[in-house]
């Protein structure tokens, strides 16, 4: 029998806050104050009452928007470095403390789930749901899998067989989902046109997943495969910066969610990462950045499910609120919050559990200082956060 560690500092068993006044990001709504009551990681009342829980630690949130904590649908927890060699070099229990801090940072910054779209596996998710680490809730799928000269950092599989092999190995050990890159990459040696995988191969991992009742996520650009994509049945098409309309009605016919991930040129443009990029590609991402501005445009106004992603990687990771900034130039406030709470919550299967605060979710809130519905740059600027809680546990605020 596996014997399971203490974490490693004490979590109270019963929270009140009073004065929420909450913010439903399905109406758009914000309440008048009342208490939220958490007991043993999920919020067990919310109500006008006033009297006192014994044992329970009380905390004012009075003058603050209380939110769901925020969920980032496109992150790499385990990339604290931007040099992929560098990476490769440290040894694998110097990786996961890097990632403790990555993701012990991502927390502070209000997000209460991540669903890591490369890198972290299983055990990962796992030593945060035993509260080893402080942590967001991690949903994980492991290596990235790309074909033989592929857009992939990880692993390359070819062929029917091999995908077939490789996708039942990692859903037995627990993957939430599987990424595929099936077209090249802004930065790649394949071409941003090029498409990866046949249709049979693509066919045959969506058919893996259906049956281990999971899902795939393909990083993809062009609007060509973006559509191929989706007829051949992924769920979740990510970064997608060039989609037509051919795409958008893929998108709602198919039911499928939409996760663009701007900050991460953001983060090249602004010269945080991509140091020795070359001009002409940094030309492209100027452009790739652009258009992933108005497919969002597009894709919003069609009523397409649009997830808050933001594929940082190494000194970019800093910039992962900086997507609600860069979203606001297209979007209202409701929708990117919406973006961040109610659909990440859809995409990884935790609707009404995650991204919402109600009776039955999970303890995972921010309160800040603001409204968030007239200025997202409240939401955008982590000295904002007055109080943050994950799975009913109150984080010391630096
Ligand atoms: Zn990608
Ligand atoms: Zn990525």
């Amino acid at each position: 029998m596996a014997v399971r560690l203490e974490p490693h500092r004490s979590i109270p068993e019963a929270v009140v806050l009073r004065n929420a006044r909450i913010l439903d990001p399905r109406s758009g709504d914000i309440a008048a104050p009342q208490s939220i009551m958490t007991r043993d990681g999920r919020i067990e009342e919310i109500s006008s009452s006033t009297r006192t829980v014994s044992g329970a630690v009380e905390v004012d949130a009075g003058g603050f928007t209380v939110l769901p904590g925020l969920i980032d649908s496109h992150a790499h927890v385990t990339q604290s470095s931007g040099d992929f060699q560098e990476i490769l070099s440290w040894t694998p229990d110097y990786h996961a403390a890097r990632t403790a801090r990555v993701l012990h940072e991502m927390l502070l910054r209000g997000f209460t789930l991540v669903r890591d779209m490369g890198g972290a596996d299983n055990g990962l998710a796992r030593a945060v749901d035993e509260r080893l680490l402080t942590a967001p809730r991690l949903k994980a799928g492991g290596p990235i899998f790309a074909p033989t000269g592929g857009h992939a950092l990880t692993e390359v599989v070819d062929g029917e067989v091999e995908i077939r092999r490789a996708f039942r190995a990692r859903f037995r050990d627990g993957a939430d989902h599987i990424k595929m890159t099936l077209s090249g990459g802004v930065i790649s040696k394949m071409r941003l046109e090029a498409l990866a995988f046949s249709e049979e191969e693509i066919l045959a991992a969506v058919d893996e997943a259906r049956l281990a009742q999971r899902y795939i996520a393909a990083h993809v650009y062009t609007a060509e495969a973006v559509s191929r994509a989706l007829r051949l049945g992924v769920r979740t098409i990510e970064h997608g910066n060039l989609l037509d309309e051919e795409c958008i009605r893929l998108f709602l016919e198919k039911d499928a969610y939409y996760v663009p991930t701007l900050a991460t040129y953001w983060a090249i443009l602004s010269g945080a990462t991509g140091h020795g990029l070359a001009p002409e590609k940094r030309a492209a991402v100027q452009d790739i950045f652009e258009r992933g501005l108005e497919s969002i445009s597009l894709a919003a106004s069609a009523g397409v499910k649009i997830g808050y992603g933001t594929d940082l990687h190494g000194e970019g990771l800093p910039f992962q609120l900086e997507e609600f900034r860069l979203r606001a130039r297209v979007q209202e406030p409701l929708e990117i919050i919406r973006s961040a709470t109610i659909v990440g919550a859809e995409i990884v299967g935790e609707s009404g559990k995650a991204g919402i605060v109600e009776e039955g979710a999970y303890a995972d809130l921010i309160a800040v200082d603001g409204d968030p519905l007239s200025d997202i740059g409240v939401l955008a600027d982590a000295s904002s956060r007055r109080i943050i809680m994950s799975g009913g546990d109150l984080l010391p605020l630096p």
